[in-house]
């Protein structure tokens, strides 16, 4: 199946490689655990009556925020793929180039009268309502929607539903999530829930601390 498509995919130079700066995720990770450290220390310290329930309360709330923090380093959201629908036809000026051993660096994207977005980075089609993606998980179902691409230029790829290109993690934030490959938005904000909730525990084991002393 993958020798058919690579037979009818026209020959193309390699994808450009992601950029080495914006795409370390160690500042990010680091950051996290620092954050969810302290969080556990105040509450371990805590001689409030509840400290264990609490603990545990913000063990469990490490616990998501880490494995947000894992799916969106490790599992990188949707991006346009080349295939024969994606990549033809070839804008006439980038053939052009490209039969001449040239590379597309300088260029200016290829708009067709359609709408649609050639991207001379990655070589594909961009189409203007967007990419159809459908969502279904084993825990629900969702209707197929349309998601805009946009080329990031430190992952070098047209991410599909691309929000940003978040710099701490090195990552780009994209679709939504709840599906494997569909994005990572929702892990984004589930990781931002546990901080809050994992401050108003540490704020709870504090309140009991003053009430008890
Ligand atoms: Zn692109
Ligand atoms: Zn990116």
């Amino acid at each position: 199946m993958k020798a058919d498509l690579e037979a009818t995919l026209p020959k193309l130079p390699p994808l450009p490689s992601p950029t080495s700066t914006g795409r370390s995720p160690t500042f990010g990770i680091a950051l996290v655990i620092v954050t969810f450290a302290a969080f556990i220390g105040f509450t371990a310290l805590s001689p409030s009556g509840l400290r264990l329930y609490l603990l545990i309360c913000t063990l469990v709330e490490t616990g998501v925020a880490l494995a947000c923090v894992w799916i969106v380093v490790f599992v990188e959201p949707p991006h346009i793929q080349r295939t024969p629908e994606s990549t033809l036809p070839i804008p006439r000026e980038v053939e052009t180039r490209l039969a001449a051993g040239q590379t597309t660096e300088g260029m200016e994207n290829v708009k067709d009268e359609s709408g649609r977005t050639f991207c001379v980075r990655c070589l594909v089609w961009r189409p203007s309502g967007g990419v159809e993606s459908k969502e279904d998980t084993i825990f629900w179902r969702r209707r197929a929607k349309r998601q805009t691409a946009h080329h990031c230029r430190y992952c070098q790829r047209c991410v599909i539903g691309h929000d940003h290109h978040c710099s701490l993690i090195g990552r780009c934030i994209a679709g939504e999530g709840g599906a494997r490959g569909s994005g990572n938005l929702k892990y984004v904000q589930l990781g931002f829930a546990m901080a809050g909730l994992a401050f108003l525990t540490v704020c709870v084991a504090l309140a009991g601390t003053a009430f008890t002393s």
